[in-house]
């Protein structure tokens, strides 16, 4: 089959790469970008951190008119796709036109998971995913509003630090023991909890809401502890569902995301997925991974662009992401489930250190993370995707350098 029209649904982070490397690579075909946003497609990063605290410096955009015009890409915005026939290689958009494609990428990303308990007061109460959320909380972050995160991941954190910068008062609610527990260690973890504790956010662990309701204009939160929060309002991030509703209608295999082999190909072999939408088999793992960052939509999207063009995929990579926080920039490589974790440097709970944490399973270097240290990270992902064994002696003392290692 020649191919001539390649289809995107989803004018985000993997849709925008995915143009980049198709063009890159010397794809010269047609090239069609369906968005469901109004927007050109932009950055997610930035909307916890700079939107709120400096709207009018903060650039998100990762494709301008002008650029998309030059790559020739045909875009449809404020229009998604709601219907795909696999067989008929057809898209069927909200306002009823339809499109052909030989190769079709779906990058739908992922939706706020709800909490109806909080969506039924109907006022006063946020989630993040898109420009719009993070532009209504400009707002709310306003100085002295009491301000109540539910979630201790990655998103609230930022959050409570976005918002204490703006004068807030500030309580993060966390359903688990540990914030950020199901993507970094304990150790942490609790270095975390000091910091926001140090700068005055009242971080309150294994925390339930019982009970939500709207007095006036005050929300008031029933905790399982007995005690009742009081807040001007409520923002909660407690992950996302993947965006899979025209995946199905095309009758992929889907379980909870769009399960994809290791060239983002999905059940179809004209379909592919990317990101945070995407399940991805894996050589070595025993379930599909699905991996919700900026770095894997960018890799997802190279390795279905070469794909489709009969390219050799990018090489493989430990998975990378970052947060930052409180101005502490962390940064994370590889598997976050290593067995054990060695501490690199000096860690000061409450105060800003910068350290390194290294992650070790039977003796090799699965994982690293590093705290105010980024230039430490090439290190310790050249020690990762090498799968270095681990030498305390070495790897620990500071004396030595770790590139030396690496
Ligand atoms: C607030 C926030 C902060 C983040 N911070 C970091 C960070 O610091 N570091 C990091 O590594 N990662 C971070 N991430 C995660 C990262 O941004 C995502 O993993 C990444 O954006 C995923 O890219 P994607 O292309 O899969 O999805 P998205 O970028 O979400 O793009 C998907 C697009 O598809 C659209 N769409 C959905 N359904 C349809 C449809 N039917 N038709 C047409 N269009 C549709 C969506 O509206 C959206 O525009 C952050 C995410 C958020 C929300």
């Amino acid at each position: 089959m020649s191919l001539s029209r390649i289809v995107i649904i989803g004018a985000g982070q993997a849709g925008a790469n995915a143009i980049l490397e198709l063009r890159t690579q010397g794809y010269e075909g047609s090239i069609t970008l369906i968005g469901d946003e109004p927007h050109l497609p932009y950055e997610r990063p930035p909307l916890s951190k700079e939107v709120i605290l400096a709207p009018d410096s903060a650039r998100v955009e990762i494709l301008s008119a002008e650029k998309l015009a030059a790559l020739q890409v045909n875009l449809i915005t404020g229009n998604g796709a709601t219907r795909i026939d696999p067989e008929a290689r057809l898209i069927e958009l909200e306002n009823g036109d339809t499109l052909d494609y030989d190769k079709l990428l779906i990058a739908t990303g992922g939706a706020p998971r709800r909490l109806p308990m909080l969506d039924r007061l109907e006022q006063g109460v946020y989630t993040l995913r898109n420009l719009e959320d993070a532009r209504k909380l400009i707002t709310v972050f306003a100085p002295e509003k009491r301000i109540v995160l539910v979630g201790g991941g990655v998103i609230g954190l930022e959050l409570a630090s976005s918002a204490l910068a703006k004068g807030c008062r500030v309580t993060v609610l966390e359903q688990e023991s540990m914030v950020m527990k199901r993507c970094a260690p304990a150790l942490l973890g609790e270095y975390l909890v000091g910091r926001h504790r140090a700068q005055g956010i009242d971080v309150r662990l294994s925390a339930r809401i019982t009970r939500a309701e709207l007095q006036g204009e005050e929300i008031h939160l029933a905790l399982d502890d007995g005690q009742t929060l009081v807040a001007d309002a409520v923002v909660y991030g407690i992950g996302i569902l993947p965006n899979v509703q025209p995946a199905t209608t095309a009758g992929l295999e889907v379980e909870g995301a769009i399960l994809v082999d290791e060239h983002c190909q999905s059940s179809h072999p004209d379909i592919y997925a990317a990101g945070d939408v995407a399940a991805q088999r894996r050589q070595g793992l025993d379930r599909p991974l699905r991996i919700e960052s900026w770095e894997n939509a960018n890799n997802q999207a190279a390795i279905f662009a070469r794909h489709v063009l009969g390219l050799a995929p990018p090489a493989v990579r430990a998975p990378w992401f970052w947060t930052d926080q409180l101005g502490i920039n962390i940064q994370f490589v590889g598997d976050m489930a290593a067995a054990r974790w060695h501490l690199r440097g000096d860690l000061q709970p409450g105060t800003d250190s910068a350290f390194a944490l290294i992650g070790v399973t039977e003796g090799i270097v699965v994982a690293g993370i590093t705290v105010n240290q980024p230039r430490e990270m090439r290190n310790l992902r050249r020690m990762v995707d090498n799968r270095l064994c681990f030498q305390a002696e070495q790897h620990l003392d500071l004396a030595r350098d770790l590139r030396k290692t690496a």
